[in-house]
């Protein structure tokens, strides 16, 4: 998009990966290089920030559970200013910005206000951290689809449609659902998915501190809360969960 004058900035919207830098696009790599400012969530890791210059700034803007160091709109008007100030700026998001990220607000806030920008994509946390723990996310004999879902439950409750998540043959992946992991357990079950279903939580995915707890339906609240499981953790659902034991390659802290 071409909207503004060459004299002003442009916003790059950047996705970081799910945390090992490896996973980074060329594309970001070569924007983070080049920053003016940087302004970043808390989900990207300090490897990713490592490509940052020490010339440009750094903004953190938060969005931890519950702590939004910098509201929505004072983010979105944050990169309004700079962009106008004639700065290149890389908004730089965990995963892909374009998933569960609130990059399509930013991104409209920007095309209102003529700023020019960019959508750089990055792997998301289903693909990267699937990857990382050998689960693949479709198979031939266990699942033919994949639906990625969030399980921040609004108010405490959960709004999800459960009918459409316990089909066979599919995996479904739960971004934002470790608090909610036994709601949405149980809502599965009595939605009609055997106890016995396969889940894995990963928490850390592609980090030296990744862990890997699986489980079924009916054990994997008390699992998850013995092994005291911490944010970001990404849910996987499904009988793919089954090959992690045989291909789960990645030794983090190996
Ligand atoms: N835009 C991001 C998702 C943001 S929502 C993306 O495309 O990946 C934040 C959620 O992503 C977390 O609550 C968690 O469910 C998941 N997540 C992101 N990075 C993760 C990681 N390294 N390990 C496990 N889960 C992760």
């Amino acid at each position: 998009m071409q909207t503004s004058s060459p004299a002003t900035g442009r916003v790059y919207l950047v996705g970081a990966g799910p945390g090992d830098p490896e996973l980074l696009t060329l594309r970001a790599v070569r924007l983070l290089e080049k920053a003016d400012v940087v302004v970043y969530d808390n989900l990207v890791s300090p490897g990713v920030l490592d490509f940052v210059p020490a010339t440009a700034k750094r903004i953190y803007a938060g969005k931890r559970r519950n702590e939004h160091t910098l509201r929505q709109e004072q983010i979105n008007a944050l990169l309004v200013k700079l962009a106008l100030q004639g700065k290149q700026v890389v908004r730089l998001k965990g995963g892909d910005p374009f998933i569960f990220g609130r990059g399509g607000e930013e991104m409209q806030t920007l095309a209102g206000s003529g700023v020019d920008f960019e959508v750089v994509p990055g792997v998301t946390a289903a693909s990267g951290v699937s990857s990382y723990a050998g689960i693949p996310l479709t198979h031939r004999d266990y699942a033919q689809c994949c639906m990625f879902v969030t399980g921040h439950l609004k108010d405490g409750s959960a709004d999800l449609d459960w009918p459409s998540l316990v089909r066979l043959n599919q995996t479904v992946v739960i971004y934002m659902g470790l608090n909610g992991l036994p709601e949405i357990c149980q809502q599965l079950m009595a939605h009609g998915a055997l106890p016995s279903l396969p889940i894995a939580v990963v928490q850390d995915g592609s980090m030296k501190s990744q862990k890997v707890v699986t489980g079924t339906l009916a054990d994997m609240a008390q699992k998850v809360a013995q092994a005291g499981l911490k944010s970001p953790c990404l849910t996987i659902i499904g009988e793919v969960v089954k090959l992690h034991d045989e291909l789960d390659w990645f030794k983090g802290n190996a």
